[in-house]
């Protein structure tokens, strides 16, 4: 490793965001960029510990030391060929990955960790710039063919590495543009959809089929499918939204999160003219406290809601971590993100009791209340506070509570794949009770994160060449330390 006190020399530090105010007045991306030699002082914070616990920490086993070490060493190729080993789409990720890696840097012990996150994304836009990435088809094809349905981060992954082992995969997808959640519910502030584009249009080059606008199950049938490829993948995610049963949520104006995002993510990309659920000047309350409901908020800022309260079940986290949540677990503290610095009021420990509508069936109110949170027989259960029922003004509700799995539409059942008691599909190694149909991403492990999805895009390619050939030298996650050759980097 080039830089030995790397950590004792240079402070974090991440790129501005543009400020709030000015923001909110579109929808681009909110960081500035980022001064190249900065970003080399930054990697040069990487100790090269013994055990490097980012490692366990990223979930696609990224080799976080050696592209911190290139990085410092100005040596982007190497750094990029290093990524590229374990991450098929780093620019993904290196925007809105909740980065588990840094919170098990072993210099988070004490220090703030190294910007890991940032490091990942400036060698992806590196390597687009320098022209490293760029199309390689396969040398040779195996002549099977391959059904990946969904085009979601999982879906595409998998696509990637099944068209790079030399099978003709075609990605069936119903929406009209690929991307899954990427492309159609994470807004633009977190993502702007050229990186997808970008990336796609690449895959494309490279032999990859995509069908959009195919609904499997409605425009294709499943027996077709089975009946023309030698191996599926199901990756069509978890898109059931879980209801809140209180009274009032029938009323106009209540909504799932994601007929609000999906929409808004439409009219930016062209495809519709407007959002038909507008927040301007309205009294927006998103029931959720997560990332999701975290969306919701940035995006009613950007429509000029009049008001947004955030209401979260749970209680307000510490600032720090606790002695019962130490290093190197997820810290369970309290998440500010960019949504929130752009205004909203954030309650924790409340429960919803009931929506309250006028005589045209709109919602005009929701009734809370405070409730305390204790521990019963080793379980945490809460009861509500006395006098502390109260209506806030609502004209407009968004339900941000999570999935509760796949979309309920007779889609596993026409594969032939059984499910579990908790509506997940069953599987074992990726593949579903179905020996010819694989599962992967959000469908297969329930609601998660892109850096999962990748993740199990890849793993689940592994099962399916094995699958197909009787054996796979497609890289897997367990086979760890990756090293560049010289013949890898351009002269
Ligand atoms: C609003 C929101 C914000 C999020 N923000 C983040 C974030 O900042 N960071 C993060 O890491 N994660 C985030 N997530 C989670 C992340 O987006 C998901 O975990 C990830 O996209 C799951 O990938 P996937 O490929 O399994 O499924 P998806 O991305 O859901 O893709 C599934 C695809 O399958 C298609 N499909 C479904 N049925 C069919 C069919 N019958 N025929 C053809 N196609 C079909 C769907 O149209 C979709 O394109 C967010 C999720 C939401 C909802
Ligand atoms: S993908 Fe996420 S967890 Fe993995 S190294 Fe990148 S930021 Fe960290």
């Amino acid at each position: 490793m080039g830089a030995k006190e790397g950590f004792i020399k240079y402070k974090r530090e991440l790129p501005q965001s543009r400020k709030p105010e000015e923001r909110v007045q579109d929808y681009n991306e909110i960081y500035q960029p980022f001064d190249g030699e900065k970003l080399n002082n930054q990697a040069a914070r990487c100790m090269d510990c013994g055990i490097p616990f980012c490692h366990q920490g990223c979930p696609l086993g990224n080799v976080i030391p050696d592209f911190n070490d290139a990085v410092y060493r100005n040596e982007w190729e190497e750094a990029f060929h290093i990524l590229k080993s374990t991450n098929n789409f780093p620019e993904f990720t290196g925007r809105i990955c909740p980065a588990p890696c840094e919170a098990s840097c072993v210099l988070g012990i004490n220090k703030d960790p190294v910007t890991i996150e940032l490091i990942e994304k400036h060698i992806a836009e590196q390597a687009y710039e320098k022209g490293y990435v760029k199309a390689n088809p396969p040398k040779s094809r195996t002549g099977k063919k391959v059904a990946v349905i969904g085009s979601g981060p999982a879906g595409l992954a998998a696509a990637d590495q099944l068209n790079q082992a030399g099978h003709e995969v075609t990605v069936f997808e119903k929406d009209a543009k690929v991307g899954g959640l990427l492309r159609y519910g994470i807004p633009d502030f977190k993502l702007e959809k050229w990186v997808i584009d970008r990336r796609t249009a690449i895959m494309e080059e490279e032999g990859v089929i995509f069908s959009t606008g195919t609904d499997v199950g409605f425009n294709i049938k499943a027996e077709n499918i089975l009946r023309n490829f030698d191996a599926v993948l199901l990756a069509t995610g978890a898109q059931q939204p879980r209801e809140l049963n209180i009274k009032g949520s029938d009323l106009n104006g209540v909504h799932f999160a994601m007929e609000f995002l999906g929409k808004q993510n439409q009219v930016i990309g062209g495809e519709i003219k407007e959002n038909p659920i507008s927040a301007k000047d309205k009294h927006v309350i998103v029931i959720g406290g997560g990332d999701t409901g975290s969306d919701c908020i940035g995006t009613s800022n950007r429509h000029g809601a009049k008001s947004i309260t955030q209401l979260e079940l749970l209680p307000k986290p510490p600032k720090q971590r606790t002695i019962l949540n130490p290093w190197p677990e997820w810290p369970m503290t309290l998440k500010t993100s960019s949504s929130h610095e752009e205004g909203a009021d954030r309650v924790f420990s409340i429960l919803t009791k009931e929506f309250i509508g006028n005589e045209k069936g709109e919602v005009t109110g929701l009734t809370l209340v405070d409730i305390e949170w204790k521990e019963e027989g080793g379980r945490m259960q809460f009861e509500e506070v006395a006098g502390t029922e109260r209506t806030l003004p609502c004209d407009l509700a968004f339900l941000a509570i999570g999935y509760t799995g796949p979309a309920k539409n007779g889609l596993l059942e026409a594969f032939g794949v059984e499910t579990m008691e908790n509506s997940l599909p069953k599987s074992k190694e990726y593949q579903s009770t179905n020996k010819k149909v694989f599962l992967s991403g959000d469908m297969r492990r329930g609601q998660s994160l892109v850096v999962w999805a990748i993740s199990e895009g890849r793993e689940a390619a592994v099962k399916i060449d094995e699958f197909l050939m009787g054996t796979s030298s497609l890289p897997k996650k367990d086979e760890g330390y990756y090293e560049v050759e010289e013949d890898m980097l351009s002269d």
